[in-house]
């Protein structure tokens, strides 16, 4: 096994994202296939079941809906629970997979009436291709150009009604004229630890593993509000279980595998930790720029802003001001740094030179 120091980003046991590690088979077992299966997110469950229910009685596809938040967050899970509940086949492709106008024409002329289209990474979508989308969105419809030159004409092609379920974990990074075509935008949390605590004790009971509520509690305390993470690290802790232990993922053997593995008890990895103590150390505290701090530690501003941030920011370990990052009393704390008053002036608040 690698040292965590050798690691690249994809690799981190806390990685929010899809790691070459996770099987494809493990997400697709875990993932629950009805609404009142998907724990938390209860003001989305809510809103998404009277939606479905006044789709249905209409007996008209859902209206397009934009799903954005962190990765692993249960973007693509929703998704599906939505094709299902709505009883449509759901397929499923990502922005950056469509790379000719070609692709989405054939994507959309499959579909059947009221089927769920899902983008995921909808914010990398081309611009040639959202011009595609929007008759697409709009009027259920395909314009395609036939010839060249003056003789070219435009032929209009009727689409099937459908959903596009689009998801990002950057809303902002969307173009305003797609954004304006969702009918439904909805943010997705990150999960308390009772929630994915729920979460692990739920997949704990599919995959046969034996682990009890404190050694479940113990996994979400450090599993950075993310269900993916959390699921991760109840299958490697189950090797530390059977290696170790009777089997039985216990608060003890949680805390020993997760401890081996580097990830402190509140869910921070070398990364993180390497981006407070430069924040701390390197500009007192901050406010630092972002770009400043992530070429200072060498990762890209894209992963700190996606993935860290989010986290630490829900810890409440760093504050956005204006002129960058800081540090809060917190983060001092967890680190075991003394302090400073100064050092954390501008926290939190709006100051402006
Ligand atoms: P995203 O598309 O946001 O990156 P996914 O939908 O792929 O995230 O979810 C990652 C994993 O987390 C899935 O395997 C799923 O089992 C689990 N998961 C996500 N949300 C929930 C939830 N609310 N309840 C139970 N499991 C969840």
């Amino acid at each position: 096994m690698l040292e965590s120091s050798e690691m690249n980003f994809e690799e981190r046991m806390v990685s929010p994202k899809k790691t070459e590690n996770d099987n494809e088979d493990f997400e697709v077992t875990l993932r629950p296939k009805t609404l009142s299966e998907y724990i938390g997110q209860d003001k989305i469950k809510e809103n998404l079941s009277i939606f479905i229910e006044a789709a249905k009685k209409r007996s008209e596809p859902l209206d397009h809906v934009l799903l954005y938040g962190p990765p692993g967050l249960g973007k693509t899970t929703l998704s599906a629970i939505i094709a299902h509940e709505m009883g449509v086949n759901i397929r499923i492709t990502s922005g950056p997979a469509i790379e000719k106008p070609g692709d989405l024409a054939a994507l959309l002329t499959n579909l059947q009436e009221n089927d769920v289209l899902f983008i995921d990474e909808i914010h990398r979508l081309s611009r040639s291709i959202e011009e595609v989308l929007y008759p697409a969105l709009e009027d259920y419809a395909l314009d395609i150009i036939i010839g060249k030159g003056p003789s070219a004409r435009s032929l209009r092609i009727d689409l099937p009604k459908f959903t596009l379920i689009g998801a990002t974990t950057r809303a902002g990074q969307l173009t305003s004229p797609l954004r304006d075509r969702f009918g439904v935008i909805m943010r997705l949390e990150l999960y308390s630890v009772e929630q994915l605590s729920d979460i692990i004790m739920r997949s704990a009971v599919i995959l046969g593993i034996a682990c009890d509520k404190a050694g479940a509690t113990e996994l979400a305390r450090r599993s950075r509000g993310t269900p993916r993470i959390a699921n991760r690290f109840l299958k490697r802790v189950r090797d530390f279980a059977e290696v170790i232990g009777d089997g039985r993922i216990t608060e003890d053997i949680a805390k020993i595998a997760l401890d081996r593995l580097e990830v402190d008890s509140l869910g921070l990895d070398n990364m993180d930790k390497r981006m407070l103590n430069m924040i701390i150390k390197g500009y007192g505290g901050g406010p630092v720029g972002l770009e400043t701090l992530a070429s200072a530690i060498g990762e890209e501003a894209v992963t700190l802003e996606d993935v860290c941030e989010p986290y630490l920011m829900q810890l409440g370990f760093i504050s956005r001001t204006p002129r960058g990052r800081c540090a809060t009393a917190l983060a001092y704390k967890h680190l075991g740094y003394e302090y400073k008053e100064n050092a954390d002036a501008d926290n939190g608040q709006l100051t402006f030179e």
